[in-house]
């Protein structure tokens, strides 16, 4: 054997002890880990699935917090995709407007599957994000381990405990609705270049409030028009008064992994960039919240026939 060829030898050898010790002490079966990359899998649908190698999302960061009430239930988990987009649209509304914190609570649980506590949120791409509130004099308050409902005005009128959990003695605070800060993140959701929201359940009355605000503040008509398609309030009972529910399509790594979407599918990502305005990213803003919401409703429509029957 030449020097030179005892060197490549001795260069491979940490490599095959590491592909041999692999294969050895995982206990599944042979070759899978070698095809694992190791990021997380969403398997099958939102109401009837799993989560493979699942995310976890820390149970405070920059901006948001997981009330102690659903700290228990370990549901913070997603897919990477899930927990990336979460950690950074809360990170941007506080950096956006100061002082606010968003509760979040239930993702999956960590291998996915069936919970008491909801029908869906079975492949790790769906969050429960309670809504941002401000106090009487429009400071944002920090959340606490209850959620608070809403009214058609956006007034606090009762308290929404966690399952099992009772009422507090104490009278409903006068906070309100803050629809900036909610609409803030709904937009940043909407935009977010790495995971694509298939559905935000929140109550009609409160959706009016979102949308008026986007209005106020000059919103993109392309993406007050998606908004309006993508906000709603589902059929199965519970109003989404409280929290909004966001679900998320497939990451496009995993639908042929065995992750499957329920429902129209849009995926817009690779539409976005390739449409006419109002839909593409085009600089000019010469169009309108009418033309966008037409050009929208087209393209649109299977979605406004399945949301009749939509439930979370
Ligand atoms: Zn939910």
């Amino acid at each position: 054997m030449s020097p030179a060829h005892i060197s490549r030898v001795n260069a491979a050898a940490p490599f095959l002890l590491t592909v041999l010790l692999t294969v050895l002490v995982t206990p599944s079966g042979c070759a899978a880990p070698l095809y694992n990359d190791g990021s997380s899998v969403s398997v099958g649908t939102h109401a009837d699935g799993a989560l493979r190698q699942a995310a976890l999302l820390p149970l405070e960061g920059d901006g948001y917090v997981v009330s102690n009430p659903w700290r228990v239930r370990r549901s913070n988990y997603g897919t990477d995709e899930l927990v990336g987009v979460v950690v950074r649209s809360m990170r941007l509304v506080s950096r956006r407007y100061p002082g606010g914190t968003a509760a979040v609570g239930d993702l999956s649980r960590r291998g996915g599957g069936a919970s008491v506590e909801h029908r869906s949120h079975q492949s790790g791409r769906d969050v429960d994000i309670f809504y941002y509130a401000t106090d009487r004099n429009d400071r944002p308050i920090r959340p606490g381990d209850v959620m608070l409902r809403f009214d058609t005005d956006g007034k606090a009128v009762r308290w929404s405990p966690a399952q099992g959990h009772r009422l507090p003695g104490q009278p409903v605070p006068p906070h309100r609705f803050d629809a900036r800060r909610n609409w803030a993140l709904i937009r940043i959701l909407l935009t977010d270049s790495d995971a694509e929201v298939q559905w935000i359940f929140v109550r009609r009355p409160l959706i009016a409030l979102l949308m008026r605000e986007a209005v106020r503040v000059g919103e993109d008509p392309a993406v007050l028009a998606r908004a309006a398609m993508l906000m709603h309030q589902p059929s199965d009972g519970d109003p989404h008064d409280d929290h909004m529910h966001v679900r998320f399509y497939c990451d496009p790594s995993d639908r042929s992994l065995g992750c499957v979407d329920r429902g129209p599918v849009r995926w817009w990502k690779k539409l976005w960039k390739y449409m006419a305005p109002p839909f593409g990213r085009a600089s000019e803003r010469s169009y309108d919240l009418a033309d966008a919401f037409l050009r929208i409703m087209r393209t649109e429509l299977p979605t406004l026939f399945f949301r009749r029957s939509l439930s979370t």
